[in-house]
């Protein structure tokens, strides 16, 4: 049993498939070591475990919109392609989604999945409350109001160590129509001049490079359709043009697995991700890594990756920057700071990418960045440890919620000790 991508080999005894949240609590009871899996499109060893693999996608799904309170209660095991469809129909919307639909819930959040926008936060952000199966079985609901609220924040991006989710409860809002826009041959000039402008410029922006010698970029921007907009868009932006023809950020793929471009109006949900759900995203082959930098930090760490192109480039499919703004996750990358996410879609080589990957981080260690915990970085825990305010803070959660160690697997032993 592998990941999406095919480069982890889970070492479980078992995968069970509960099709009941109580078979779900008395396996999670009776079980010595466990991890909930989610759609396994993570790149490192975080959902592995030696024990019991739990996959929550037997269970019954439950999208239960309530529209007095702008919430969903939802089912954990759902991918967000699923919820998307369903809370369109009810006239109802997510305020991001992530490149690709096809993840669930609560494996994204667990995570700090996140697409892109300066106002937009990490997927999780949208977590009004959690329920979670605790190590002996009972269920715990954490909310980010009243008394759980310290430990709501400490446990929606959790990596899977504090319990199984089981349900959540999301934000919604009325539902809204989009218009994507690719631009073809941004200068690299540009975007060290005036990125702050170019990310501003619409509701979510992605910016794709190859790191080639004398980089440029494509431009994905995402606009929300509203009263005032005329619907067009700049011909030329910032230098670049108009892509004649649908675009897929991967270099050689055809932009029909792409969301509509061309300023086509459509809904949020068809819009927000780059990669539709009946296709395979991305590209399939690869590995994947991210660091998010403070955001006045963006032009630094633009100019860092600059430098080192020579080594990036030969292993690099595509590299995506993103703005995420701040959260309150005591493990989110972009905890209470606004980011840049550096992303990169690898070559399926794991020995030529991970020197690379060494170099990246010595380049931007004095930067502060963070690596995204369910991509591949090569950071170890003394450096981690300085990066995140609350991290002793998340190691005594963890000592109190998961005192048996039930919850834990190699990696995360790796990364905290309970205190
Ligand atoms: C093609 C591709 C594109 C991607 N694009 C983005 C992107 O745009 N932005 C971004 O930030 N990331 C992106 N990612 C990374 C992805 O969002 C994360 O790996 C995310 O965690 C995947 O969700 P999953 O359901 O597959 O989780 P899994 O990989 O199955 O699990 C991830 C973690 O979540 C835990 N988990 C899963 N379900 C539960 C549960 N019910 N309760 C408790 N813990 C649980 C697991 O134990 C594990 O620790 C991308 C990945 C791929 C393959």
């Amino acid at each position: 049993m592998r990941n999406w991508a095919g480069n982890v080999s889970f070492s479980a005894a078992r995968l069970c498939r509960p099709s009941s949240l109580d078979e779900l609590r008395t396996l999670v009871a009776g079980s010595r070591r466990v991890r909930a899996l989610g759609t396994g499109h993570s790149f490192n060893r975080i959902a592995d475990t030696t024990g019991d693999l739990i996959s929550l996608a037997g269970l019954p799904p439950v999208i239960e919109v309530d529209s007095a309170n702008r919430l969903v209660e939802v089912s954990a095991g759902l991918r967000y392609g699923e919820l998307a469809g369903e809370l369109h129909r009810q006239g109802f919307a997510l305020h991001n989604l992530g490149s690709l639909p096809h993840i669930s819930v609560a494996g994204a959040c667990a995570t700090a999945t996140h697409g892109s926008g300066d106002q937009n936060a990490t997927l999780a952000a949208a977590v009004a409350a959690v329920e979670m199966v605790t190590p002996d079985g009972e269920l715990r609901v954490l909310s980010r109001t009243g008394d759980t609220a310290a430990e709501f924040f400490g446990s929606v991006v959790g990596l899977g160590s504090l319990g199984i989710t089981s349900r959540l409860w999301l934000d919604i809002e009325p539902a809204y129509s989009m218009r994507q826009h690719v631009y073809d041959n941004l200068g690299h000039d540009q975007v060290l001049e005036h990125l702050d402008q170019i990310l501003a410029s619409a509701y979510s922006v992605s910016l794709f490079t190859g790191w080639q010698p004398d980089p440029v970029y494509q431009v994905w921007r995402k606009r929300r359709v509203t009263a005032e907009d005329d619907g067009g868009a700049e011909p030329v932006f910032f230098g670049a043009t108009a892509a004649p023809v649908a675009r897929h950020p991967l270099p050689g793929m055809t932009g029909d697995n792409c969301t509509e471009q061309f300023g086509r109006i459509g809904p949020w949900h068809e819009r927000l991700p780059h990669f539709r759900m009946e296709f395979i995203p991305s590209r399939g082959e690869e590995l994947q890594s991210e660091y998010l930098v403070p955001r006045p930090l963006a032009g630094q760490a633009i100019q860092a990756l600059a430098r080192i192109s020579d080594r990036v480039a030969p292993v690099l499919q595509v590299c995506e920057l993103r703005s995420i703004a701040a959260d309150e996750f005591w493990l989110s990358p972009s905890y209470r700071r606004d980011s840049l996410g550096l992303h990169f879609t690898w070559i399926p080589d794991a020995a030529a990418v991970v020197p690379v990957l060494v170099e990246i981080e010595r380049q931007l260690a004095p930067l502060e960045s963070r690596p995204h915990w369910a991509k591949l970085y090569t950071l170890q825990t003394p450096a981690l440890r300085g990066l995140y305010d609350r991290y002793a803070d998340f190691e005594r959660l963890l000592a109190l919620r998961d005192p048996g160690r039930k919850f834990s697997n190699q990696f995360l032993e790796q990364c905290f000790t309970p205190r």
